[in-house]
């Protein structure tokens, strides 16, 4: 009998080897395209635009500390079909255009190989969405760790938005940029040397951003402490469209949201952090509000729902108008 495989495999065979040739001789390219997805809300116009990604390994203890096995950890990555031994995580800044100027929520990593290689894309993907650096009117953080703050200078320290203003917190502007901070020890040393060296030459361009407040009409910030002690959220609101920006209130889109509760390697004060996660997923699943996660899967917007002792994400569809 002959199957239908079969068949199909002789029919490509007849095919003959030079057209098999003919495709092998063209090299593999291995690059990506510049990761950039724009949308409505209301009468903003938004465009995530990716930094790229940076791999955190192991997975476990980063994530899950001590509260969580490795093998608790690697079973609830190997249950999402994802390796697991590291964690990638995205760089989802969000341009908003809102009609009067442009905000930019995080500035990415930058050219700072710490974390390893794969981000320090996020000029590169601007300019494809057809935003230029120097047209950001302000760059808001949600924190000063290196993979949010360090994107606002190249590698020569140079700036990379020359006519933005810079908003962040007191708390984290103060701790994250202080001399004693260099006295710390690892990882703590090295994200303080890198936030002082971007930050203290363009400390007068800086707002200190009081929490709940607006750092342009309809883009306000929420505290939600843990992560740093003065780490913000951002909720922005047009025409009664909302979205929240959630910053690294959440890193992984499966292990912070099943388990709230397991802490997260670079939390300032995990339990603060645990708590704070839980109640703000817990607004957004009952409110269900958008939500975009800095370091989910690009683009990083979804829903959150209540599933099991915690939460699930449920990724909005790509949409082309
Ligand atoms: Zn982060």
């Amino acid at each position: 009998m002959i199957t239908r495989r079969i068949a199909l495999g002789a029919g490509l065979a007849a095919l003959g080897t030079p057209l098999v040739a003919a495709q092998a001789a063209a090299p593999f390219r291995g690059d990506q395209n510049a990761g950039w997805y724009r949308f409505r809300l209301g009468a903003f116009e938004c465009t995530v635009v990716s930094d790229g990604q940076i791999t955190l390994a192991p997975a476990h203890p980063t994530f899950g500390g001590t509260v969580a096995t490795e093998a608790e950890v690697q079973a609830a990555l190997r249950g999402a079909f994802l390796p697991a031994d590291r964690v990638a995580a995205q760089i989802n800044c969000l341009a908003v255009n809102t009609g009067r100027e442009i905000v930019l929520l995080d500035a990415g990593l930058g050219p700072s190989p710490l974390f390893g290689p794969g981000a320090g894309t996020l000029a590169t993907a601007l300019r494809a969405a057809g935003i230029e650096p120097a047209q950001v009117d302000l760059v808001a953080f949600t924190h000063a760790h290196g993979d949010h703050a360090w994107g606002i200078a190249d590698a020569a320290g140079r700036d990379v938005f020359p006519n933005a203003r810079f908003a962040m917190t007191a708390a984290d502007l103060e701790f994250w940029t202080a001399e004693s901070g260099l006295s710390l020890p690892e990882p703590m040393r090295s994200l303080v040397a890198g936030t002082r060296d971007v930050v203290l030459p363009r400390r007068a361009r800086f707002t200190t951003l009081a929490p709940n407040s607006e750092v342009a009409p309809g883009i306000r910030a929420i505290a939600s402490p843990g992560h740093t002690a003065g780490h913000v959220s951002y909720h922005l609101e047009s025409e009664g469209h909302r979205l929240l920006v959630l910053g690294d209130l959440a890193n992984h889109h499966v292990l912070a949201l099943a388990r709230p509760d397991w802490p997260f390697g670079f939390d300032a004060d995990p339990a603060l952090a645990s708590t704070t996660r839980r109640r703000i997923l817990d607004m957004a699943s009952t409110d269900r509000l958008q939500v975009l996660g800095y370091h989910f899967p690009f683009p990083g917007l979804g829903h959150v729902e209540a599933r099991g002792q915690g939460f699930g994400f449920v990724p909005s569809p790509w949409r082309w108008g």
